[in-house]
């Protein structure tokens, strides 16, 4: 499993984590109070077994002290002597009814044959060979207790205990002796046992046998050994008597107090009790304060979920509420804590609330602004003119969206690019004047050049140009005037068609070649119909080409407009056409004039010119003169022969005449000519 890091735990697992922190303290205390607990049941459990075996094996040591008396006492009976005999014998019969406490009464002479005893008639060996052989040690003491076994006449288990009498030259010279009835020690080990509540045994550690165990136990029989059990250990280690913590004979846990019996140091009494039962109360004292524990534990912890939920996240939620309510715009929020709740959290509350208030000044002055901004762009992005801002360095930092319309290029593409990148290789120069100028502090307007468009070819635009105040950039608004300049170009080429289709001649006012054709074949055909006079009259300036080289052709043309004029003067009747045949040649229609009356008005209009006196230094006249060729379509004169054609030849050549003639001359073109 892996553990959460530190950084996901929560506010109120933390706080739990805390109560648990501050638990193990407690624990620790509860801990070792249960291990002294422990141990002090343990100890007192041994002191009161101790005492208890001591005290046992003092009672027990009794019936030795008795014996012992008894048998010094009968050792001074006269009849009892190690050689027995029958007064002995029944003497010791007498002795042993009156005294339960023993089996048998006898002396044993120093060869270990009973010689007298209170019930055995026949002599035999005493049953308890080693005793005697303990007496009969040099230096051993005179009353001495056997081993335990089991009675030859009895039959039951006992112990003897004998009293030497006197040494005779230092040699064993027999003793008095007695069996003992185990009875009275089982009733006392009864006693000490209180009914089975402690163990008790004897023991007999030179042996390693268990001479009594009570409660009795099965399948034990009596003396039975057991050198390796630890209580058996235990006993041989501490022949002076102690303590053991080990297991019973009955294989139950159990602690043990033992003491050797005074006067038999080779019979041990020890006391038992059952761990088990010694621990009960430790246990139950342990079970007790164990769910104390926990249940301070519980409560505690359920008493810090249950706070740190009202007391810390139910607050704290609120808190990011009213922050994630202020962070979407609504200013209004507030947290509302508990008066309860802690100062800090209640300070904070506070500082959202005024967090948010200053937030909601700020965004009335930031509304106020981005209206403003709106209508500003508003105006900029919906003008069909390119509204553009460069800073300092000339690039554009904002391009309004009519760039798309004129030019084709988004607004994105031109930010960060000079007005000269886009400019006619031919306007550079233009553009960089322009520029320098605003950027110097000076405004501009009516720059004229043009500008690359993105789908290819050139925009004529018109722009005007300001430095921003700070001097932070410059403002540009550029207008597309491409058709305008197109139109423009379009309208002088229409001026001009327009001119040569209109009827009147510009230089001399008079009518044009066209309005003369027109017309000419007009009255042609009205006199070929009306079958009357169609007179024509062609004129020529003479030396005019001499006039010109040398006066210039403004003087030339003043010249031309001033003969015109005088034509116009002299010819005034209604329907004449006095117009510009073409250079300096002028021509006349005069409907309904015959050929003599053509002729005398040409003779007017060449005294006319002569009258104007424009000096004419090329001229062999002086002035300036011309030359009439007329020529007349005569009524009746087989007009359907003829067109408005053969009337300017006509006249063309009669004027051919005038000049051949010497200038300055009217000739008429003879009917026949053709
Ligand atoms: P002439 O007719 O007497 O034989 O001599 P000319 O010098 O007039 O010769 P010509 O007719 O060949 O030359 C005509 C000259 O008229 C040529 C040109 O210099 C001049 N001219 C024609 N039209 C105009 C015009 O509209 N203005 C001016 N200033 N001169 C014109
Ligand atoms: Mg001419
Ligand atoms: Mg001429």
């Amino acid at each position: 499993m892996k553990l959460p890091s530190i950084g996901s735990v929560g506010i109120r697992n933390r706080l739990i984590a805390l109560v648990g922190f501050t638990m193990i303290p407690l624990a620790a205390a509860f801990a070792l109070y249960i291990w002294t607990d422990h141990t002090q049941t343990i100890a007192s459990a041994k002191d009161g077994v101790r005492a208890a075996a001591k005290l046992a094996a003092a009672t027990e040591a009794r019936i030795f002290d008795e014996t012992r008396m008894l048998l010094e006492t009968l050792k001074l009976v006269p009849a009892v002597l190690p050689t027995g005999g029958a007064a002995c014998s029944s003497f010791l019969a007498e002795v042993k009814a009156a005294n339960s406490l023993y089996n048998t009464v006898g002396v044993v002479d120093s060869a270990g044959t009973i010689t007298c005893h209170n019930a055995l008639r026949v002599q035999q060996k005493l049953s308890d060979l080693e005793l005697r052989d303990r007496m009969m040690a040099p230096g051993s003491p005179a009353f001495l207790v056997g081993k335990f076994v089991i009675g030859k006449v009895s039959g039951k288990p006992t112990v003897l205990a004998a009293s030497g009498f006197p040494k005779n030259q230092g040699g064993f010279a027999g003793a008095v002796f007695a069996s003992l009835n185990l009875d009275s020690m089982t009733q006392d080990i009864e006693a000490v046992s209180d009914g089975g509540e402690q163990t008790v045994l004897l023991l007999e550690p030179s042996s390693n046998r268990i001479i009594l165990h009570y409660p009795p136990l099965l399948g034990v029989p009596f003396g039975a050994p057991f050198p390796e059990h630890p209580l058996m250990t235990a006993v041989r280690r501490m022949p002076n008597g102690g303590t053991a913590e080990v297991m019973g004979i009955d294989g139950v846990g159990k602690v043990f107090g033992f003491a050797p019996l005074p006067g038999a140091k080779n019979i041990v009494l020890a006391v038992g009790k059952d761990r088990k039962t010694l621990m009960a109360p430790v246990r139950q004292r342990l079970t007790v304060s164990s769910v104390g524990l926990l249940t301070v534990l519980l409560v505690a912890t359920f008493l810090v979920w249950w706070l740190s939920e009202r007391m810390q996240l139910r607050p704290l939620r609120r808190l990011m509420d009213v922050a994630t309510r202020i962070g979407a715009g609504n200013f209004g929020a507030t947290a509302d804590l508990e008066r309860w709740q802690a100062p800090e959290l209640k300070q904070f509350g506070h500082v959202l609330a005024a967090m948010a208030n200053k937030l909601s000044i700020g965004r009335d002055a930031e509304q106020i602004v981005a209206a403003s901004e709106a209508r500003f762009r508003i105006l900029a992005e919906n003008t069909v003119d390119i509204i553009t801002c460069a800073d300092a360095s000339g690039r554009r930092i904002y391009v309004s969206p009519a760039s798309r319309a004129v030019l084709g290029y988004d607004p994105g593409e031109l930010i960060g690019m000079r007005p000269r990148d886009l400019a006619h290789p031919d306007d550079v120069g233009v553009v960089d004047t322009m520029m320098s100028t605003v950027m110097g502090g000076q405004a501009v307007s009516g720059i004229d050049y043009r500008v690359a468009h993105r789908g290819g070819g050139y925009r004529w635009v018109e722009v005007a140009g300001k430095p921003l105040d700070d001097g932070a950039g410059t403002v540009f608004v550029m207008r597309d005037f491409t058709d305008r300049k197109m139109i423009e170009a379009q309208l002088a080429e229409a001026n001009l068609k327009l001119e040569r289709l209109a009827s009147t001649d510009g230089l001399t006012g008079l009518a044009n070649r066209r309005a003369l054709d027109e017309q000419l074949e007009i009255e042609f055909g009205r006199a070929v119909r009306a079958d009357s006079d169609l007179s024509f009259l062609m004129i020529d300036v003479d030396s005019f080409k001499a006039f010109n080289d040398t006066y210039g052709h403004p003087a030339g043309d003043e010249c031309l407009r001033r003969i015109a004029a005088a034509l116009k003067e002299s010819l005034r009747r209604p329907g004449d056409l006095t117009a510009r045949y073409g250079g300096e040649e002028l021509a006349a229609v005069m409907p309904g004039t015959n050929s003599p009356g053509a002729v005398e008005r040409a003779e007017v209009v060449r005294l006319a010119v002569r009258e104007l006196a424009i000096p004419n230094s090329g001229s062999s006249h002086g002035i300036v003169t011309i030359s009439v060729g007329v020529a007349t379509l005569a009524a009746g004169a087989g007009a359907e022969l003829r067109d408005a054609a053969w009337l300017i030849r006509s006249a063309d050549r009669a004027l051919y005449e005038a000049k051949a003639n010497g200038r300055d001359k009217v000739v008429a073109a003879s009917a026949q000519q053709a």
